[in-house]
């Protein structure tokens, strides 16, 4: 871990954090591709609201799809792009990613945009989630199956009693979310709402709205 650390401090300074969006440099984000302050979009999913900075397409899209190749810089821009949408004091849950994703990424990208949203809100992040790999159900028996039918497993020690709000990337039909927010009512919690980085359009009901945090 320590010379991974090490590994990475080298590769920052060798490799300076360079927009995703037009390879400008200085961060992973610019300004002029991704403003901050920009209106959120909302989402009405059927038991989490949702909050978006942004629709999934143009520069936003290319600042997502550089998270699966393990860019570091882009996480830190994004969790500050979202960060105006936490409240301070919220009780943050970034959605996992799969163990076998994370070690592929050398990261989990969300975690880390929770985190860095957190630092500049004044926001906690609690990791009461995990993600099985669909492959987790071989040798299983029926009733163990159904049991486990849920991709996500809730820390029910740390979440319940506590309203939390999710942190994720992209929110496309919700489904994702709300498996989530299913996982933590489970464990006794009680889910707020989403903030996520961009929404596709083709999510379930979009619109750009004012800020209200
Ligand atoms: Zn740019």
């Amino acid at each position: 871990m320590i010379e991974s650390r090490a590994l990475r401090a080298a590769l920052d300074f060798l490799f300076p954090a360079q927009c995703a969006g037009c390879n400008a440099i200085g961060s992973g984000l610019c300004h002029a591709c991704a403003p901050l302050g920009a209106r959120a979009i909302r989402v009405r999913l059927r038991l989490v609201p949702v909050v978006a900075y942004g629709c999934y397409e143009g520069m936003l899209r290319s600042a997502i799809l550089a998270l699966k190749d393990g860019r570091r810089d882009v996480t830190e821009a994004l969790g500050e792009r979202i960060a105006p949408f936490v409240r301070p004091g919220t009780l943050l849950i970034p959605v996992p990613t799969t163990a076998t994703r994370r070690r592929v990424r050398g990261m989990d990208g969300v975690a880390l945009i929770a985190s860095k949203a957190a630092d500049i809100s004044g926001a906690r992040v609690l990791a009461a989630l995990q993600q099985h790999a669909g492959d987790a159900q071989r040798g299983r028996t029926r009733n163990e199956r159904l049991a486990a039918r849920g991709r996500f497993r809730c820390d029910a020690g740390a979440i319940a009693g506590k309203r939390i709000t999710f942190v994720d990337d992209v929110c496309t039909t919700g489904a994702t979310l709300e498996d989530c927010e299913r996982a933590v009512a489970e464990a006794g919690g009680t889910v707020e709402g989403a903030v996520v980085v961009a929404a596709t359009k083709s999510s379930p009901s979009w619109r750009p709205a004012p800020s209200e945090h």
